[in-house]
């Protein structure tokens, strides 16, 4: 039996919030600063209420905005209420609406991409490799990111499911993505944090996939995985995400 050589990359697919853009660190801020605003807030550790938001944050994420039932705007207003209640504390509308904004200002002013990842895509795209962004959100404000962490000019395509019309873990996006990269599955490979989104997601479509496990935790293991923790040192990540055979430059 002959082996086949596998095909060379010509692409890499990245997931953005919490994989290039530092999702986390802005939100924790975020809530840092709402706890700050109302005392209210103070009998509560900020590690418990970083902990309900981010839960509270998927399930309005997907359940509602991705699903198309709220705006963005309003998806914000009823995070903070399920986070009061959540709590045992009640606020009205309106001071669900201005909270939302202290923490949504809070938000902007802690943008920052994951450290590494900057340089990370500069070398990439030194290799000539066709770079697209993967991200269950919506356009404008995943541009938005984009440009304040002066990724854009690094990035060829952003493919949202917004504008797509399906999430992933779906294979469906995973092939508009390619076909925007003009490349076949077995030359492009998916870099992303979720595991059943980016890594089961990519597989799903027959794209090798980085698992981007930041944060630690139980290791999981597929075929077409790898993992990394990190995007530092550099010549690392490249070799994870360039795999076998390629220069890390
Ligand atoms: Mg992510």
């Amino acid at each position: 039996m002959t082996l086949r050589a596998p095909l060379p990359l010509r692409s890499v697919l990245f997931d953005m919030d919490n994989t290039l853009y530092d999702h986390r660190y802005a939100l924790r801020h975020a809530v840092a600063e709402l706890r700050r605003a109302d005392p209210r807030l103070s009998p509560f550790s900020l590690a418990e209420i970083a902990r309900r938001d981010e839960d509270i944050l998927q399930e309005v994420h997907r359940g509602m905005v991705l699903a198309g039932t709220v705006s963005v705007d309003e998806g914000r207003a009823i995070r903070l209420q399920r986070l009061y209640s959540g709590l045992g504390l009640r606020v009205t509308e309106d001071e669900a609406q201005n909270l939302a904004l202290v923490r949504r200002q809070a938000y902007l002013e802690h943008q920052r991409a994951v450290p590494g990842a900057s340089a990370l895509l500069r070398a990439l795209r030194s290799q000539g490799l066709w770079i697209g962004i993967v991200s269950n959100h919506v356009a404008r404000e995943q541009e938005r990111k984009l440009r304040s962490l002066r990724l854009r000019d690094l990035v060829d395509a952003l493919i949202v499911s917004g504008e797509v019309g399906v999430n992933k873990p779906d294979p469906r996006i995973f092939r508009v993505a390619l076909s925007h990269a003009g490349v076949p599955p077995g030359s492009a490979v998916m870099v992303g944090d979720s595991w059943e989104d980016d890594v089961l997601g990519a597989r799903a479509a027959g794209i090798r996939a980085v698992w981007f496990h930041r944060g630690g935790g139980p290791a999981r293991r597929a075929e077409g995985v790898s993992e990394l923790r990190s995007f530092r040192p550099r010549h690392q990540a490249l070799a994870t995400i360039l795999g076998p055979g390629r220069k890390t430059g």
